[in-house]
C-alpha cells in the first residue's frame, strides 16, 4: 500500500530481521543465534525463457530465498505478484523458518517468487511459465530438500504442473516435492480451507483469553483469496458476524453482516467482489478502521503502519496475510491494547496442512477431511497456548513471545548440528 504518511522502513527484510533480534535479545540468546538466523543460507536467481503466445519468446526471472534447515527441509510457498522482489523473497523465506518452527512442523524457512500478474497471461502461458520456473528450481528443491507450495496467486494447478516438470527434470516420482496439490492428485482434503481456517480458529482462541463472545463480534477480512475467504467463511460459522469485507477493488460493508458463501460465489464469479449486492461499497483502504471487534488482514504486507495503527478500533487482529504490520505499527498496537495474533502463529494453518499433505505422499496414506482438520486445531491451539503463557512470563507482545518460542527450538537444533 502507498501511503505517503508512512515514516517507517517498509523493507521487509529489515522489518523481518528486527523482528528476529528483538525475540534474541528478549531471550537472551547466544549473540551467535541471531548471527546465523539474521540472513539466508542461499538466495537463488533464476532466469528462464517462455514462449509467448504471440510467437516471441520472453525471459523470466525468479527467486527462490532457503532461509535456514536446522529443523527440517526448507518449506514455504511461490508467489506470482508484480510486487515480488530479492529482499521480499529473503523476509517471506525468514518468516517461513518461525513460522514452522512455532507449531513444530519438521521444517526450515523458504519462499520463492515471480514478479509477474498471472492475469497479463493466457493459460497455456501460465502453464509454460509455472513449468520453466519449475525446471530451473529443480536442481535446488526435492521431496526432502525445499519443498514449495502455494502463495499470493498460485494455487494447486500449478503446484500440479510444476509437480509434473520437476518428475521430468529428476526422472523420480516425487508427489511431495510440493504441497497445496489439487485433492485428486496427491494433495491433501483440507490443505485449500488450511489457513483461513487457522486465522479464525486463532482469533476465536484469542477472543476467549480476552472474555469476547464470538456470537456478538463484528469482523472485517482484508483480502478475499483463498486466505481471506475461508477466514470469513469459519468465523462466520463459529459465530460471529463478518460485516466487512475486501479485495483490491473495493471495500463492502454491510452492519448486518455480509452473506459470505454468497460472496465467495459471486467472487468465483466475477473475479472480485466489486458489484456485489447488499452491501455499501467503499474505497478498498477503508476496511482497516472499520468499527469492528476483530481485523483479519488476510492480503499483502505492511498495510498497518504507523500512518494507520492509531485509527484501528479492532481489539484483536489475527494476521493471515505475511508480514502485515510494520514494528511502529506493533508498538502503537501493543500500547492501545490491541492482541496482535502475529503471522507466523495466525497464518501457520497452511503450512501445517502442508506438512500433513507430505507426511501422506511419503507414506502413501489418505486420511479424511476431519482428521486433517482436527489435527490442525490440536497443534494451532496447542502452539496458542504456550505463546500465551510466554507472553505473561516476558511481558512481550505475542509476536516477540511467538519469535521467542521459534527461536528456542530452531537454537537447540543447530546447538545440536554444531553451528555454533
Ligand atoms: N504460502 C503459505 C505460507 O506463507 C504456505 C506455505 C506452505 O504450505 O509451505 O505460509
Amino acid at each position: 500500500m502507498e501511503n505517503k504518511n508512512v515514516k517507517e522502513s517498509l523493507n521487509p527484510f529489515e522489518i523481518a530481521q528486527r523482528q528476529v533480534k528483538t525475540a534474541c535479545d528478549k531471550l537472551g540468546a547466544d549473540p551467535a543465534v541471531y548471527e546465523i538466523l539474521k540472513t539466508p543460507a542461499r538466495v537463488i536467481e533464476v532466469s528462464f525463457p517462455v514462449r509467448l503466445d504471440n510467437g516471441t519468446i520472453k525471459t523470466f526471472t525468479g527467486f527462490r530465498s532457503q532461509h535456514n534447515n536446522a529443523c527440517g527441509p526448507f518449506k514455504g510457498g511461490l508467489r506470482f505478484h508484480p510486487g515480488v522482489t530479492y529482499d521480499e523473497v529473503k523476509a517471506l523465506s525468514t518468516w517461513m523458518t518461525f513460522k514452522c518452527s512455532v507449531t513444530g512442523v519438521p521444517y526450515g524457512g523458504g519462499k520463492g517468487g515471480l514478479a509477474i500478474d498471472p492475469k497479463d497471461y493466457s493459460e497455456g502461458e501460465l502453464e509454460r511459465i509455472s513449468r520453466g520456473f519449475a525446471k530451473a528450481l529443480a536442481p535446488f528443491i526435492g521431496e526432502k530438500v525445499d519443498i514449495p507450495a502455494p502463495d499470493v496467486n498460485t494455487n494447486g494447478k500449478i503446484m500440479a504442473w510444476m509437480v509434473d516438470e520437476i518428475e521430468k527434470s529428476t526422472g523420480q516420482f516425487q508427489p511431495g516435492v510440493l504441497t497445496g496439490k489439487p485433492v485428486d492428485f496427491f494433495g491433501s482434503l483440507a490443505r485449500t480451507e488450511a489457513t483461513g481456517y487457522g486465522v479464525a480458529i486463532m482469533a476465536r482462541a484469542a477472543a476467549s483469553k480476552k472474555g469476547m463472545n464470538l456470537n456478538t463480534a463484528t469482523v472485517a477480512v482484508q483480502g478475499f483469496g483463498n486466505v481471506g475467504s475461508f477466514a470469513a467463511k469459519y468465523i462466520t460459522e463459529m459465530g460471529a458476524k463478518v460485516v466487512a469485507i475486501s479485495d483490491s477493488s473495493c471495500t463492502l460493508v454491510n452492519k448486518d453482516g455480509l452473506d459470505i458463501p454468497a460472496a465467495i460465489a459471486y467472487a468465483a464469479e466475477n473475479g472480485s467482489i466489486k458489484g456485489f449486492a447488499g452491501a455499501e461499497e467503499l474505497h478498498r483502504d477503508a476496511l482497516l478502521t472499520q468499527e469492528v471487534d476483530i481485523l483479519m488482514p488476510c492480503a499483502l504486507e505492511n498495510v498497518i503502519t504507523s500512518a494507520n495503527a492509531d485509527d484501528i478500533k479492532a481489539k484483536i487482529i489475527s494476521e493471515g496475510a505475511n508480514g502485515p504490520t510494520t514494528p511502529e505499527a506493533d508498538e502503537i498496537l501493543f500500547n492501545k491494547g490491541v492482541l496482535v495474533i502475529p503471522d507466523i502463529l495466525a497464518n501457520a494453518g497452511g503450512v501445517t496442512v502442508s506438512y500433513f499433505e507430505w507426511v501422506q505422499n511419503l507414506m502413501r496414506y489418505n486420511w479424511s477431511f476431519e482428521e486433517v482438520q482436527s489435527k490442525q486445531d490440536v497443534l494451532m491451539d496447542k502452539a496458542f497456548e504456550d505463546i500465551w503463557t510466554l507472553m505473561g512470563e516476558h511481558s512481550v507482545d505475542m509476536r516477540t513471545a511467538a519469535y521467542m518460542m521459534s527461536i528456542k527450538r530452531i537454537a537447540v537444533a543447530m546447538k545440536y548440528r554444531g553451528w555454533y
